[in-house]
């Protein structure tokens, strides 16, 4: 027997003692690797989800911000043709 085999409990087959995945069944057999998989999936997930909600409260601030600068703007904008009309 080798010491580096195990044996798969799904399908009784010879495989790496390492081996997280059985080759001949194809059966996950590191329970724990799965659940940090699973978990890791469902933080970026969550991740995902607050990188929108951040997403949105910037774009609201920036159109916040926009509609807060479009006097200003349109004033800076009448004074620029202002004087472009001015110059010969
Ligand atoms: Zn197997």
């Amino acid at each position: 027997m080798n010491r580096n085999d195990k044996q798969c409990p799904f399908c009784g087959e010879r495989i790496n003692i390492n081996a997280l995945k059985c080759k001949h069944c194809g059966e996950w057999l590191d329970q724990t690797y799965q659940y940090h998989n699973n978990q890791y999936q469902t933080q970026s997930n969550s991740c995902g989800c607050l990188s929108i909600v951040w997403k949105t409260i910037v774009v609201v601030v920036t159109i916040v911000i926009v509609l807060a600068l479009l006097p200003v703007i349109g004033e800076i904008l009448m004074l620029f043709v202002l004087q472009q009309g001015a110059t010969p």
